[in-house]
């Protein structure tokens, strides 16, 4: 199977042609077509596997798709003081979020997505300007990005699509109160409109409790 034949926003798939990705990985042929679908997903998956694709690409094609007959983005293009991203991906470390970040602006190329990163042990303040610039996806430390949720710079109250990235790594290094503090912050929606992706490379309990916590008949995927 090629990456044209599963079901993504027409540009989105020139950017993957631009990156000569030519075949998908297994997680990116099987997780892209579950979010597509607007399921939860729980996937197993190693760093190498190509799973920042995985979560990348459908998280932009459909932010391209909710935007597109969309009369009013709301907060878009507009300078405002608080960032309302669309997108969340939340992972451990500044340089898997850099990474992260690296990634999805190459694949979201001309498309009008903006992405932005947020990470501690740098100044804030270069990047709360970033943000005031504008935000649909949003990749995120947590520590970090609680601090400007106190400082009210940035509200969750738009997200739409959350992803976490090697969460065992994320509860690893003692992160579980700040990510449980992040997601109380988006709107309660009803079930099935925020979207949540759980990436980790093992299960033990305590990331079967957040899987429990935070999706909703979620599709469990390993590769
Ligand atoms: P990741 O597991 O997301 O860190 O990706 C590992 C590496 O594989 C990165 O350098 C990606 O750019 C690359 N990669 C991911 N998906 C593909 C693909 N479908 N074809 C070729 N390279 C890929």
């Amino acid at each position: 199977k090629s990456f044209g034949e599963i079901e993504m926003c027409e540009a989105l798939n020139e950017n993957i042609k631009r990156r000569k990705y030519v075949k998908p990985t297994p997680i990116q042929r099987h997780a892209i077509p579950i979010v597509m679908a607007r399921r939860d997903l729980m996937a197993c998956a190693q760093t190498g596997s190509g799973k920042t694709a995985a979560f990348c690409f459908p998280i932009i094609s459909r932010i391209l798709g909710d935007r597109f007959g969309q009369v009013v983005v709301s907060g878009h293009g507009v300078r405002t003081r608080i960032a309302y991203p669309t997108a969340l991906i939340l992972s451990p470390t500044r340089e898997l979020s850099c990474q992260i970040h690296d990634e999805a602006k190459k694949f979201a190329y001309q498309t009008g997505v903006k992405v932005v990163v947020a990470y501690g042990g740098a100044p804030i303040a270069q990047q709360l300007y970033n943000l005031e610039k504008g935000v649909d996806i949003l990749v995120a430390t947590p520590g970090r990005l609680v601090d400007m949720i106190e400082r009210e710079r940035v509200s969750l109250k738009m997200i739409k699509y959350l992803a976490l990235d090697e969460a065992d790594r994320m509860l690893d290094m003692g992160f579980e109160h700040q990510i449980r503090k992040i997601v109380q912050q988006m709107d309660m929606p009803p079930p099935g409109t925020r979207q949540t992706m759980l990436f980790s490379a093992t299960f033990p309990d305590d990331i079967q409790r957040l899987a429990s916590d935070f999706l909703s008949n979620y599709i469990f995927l390993t590769v």
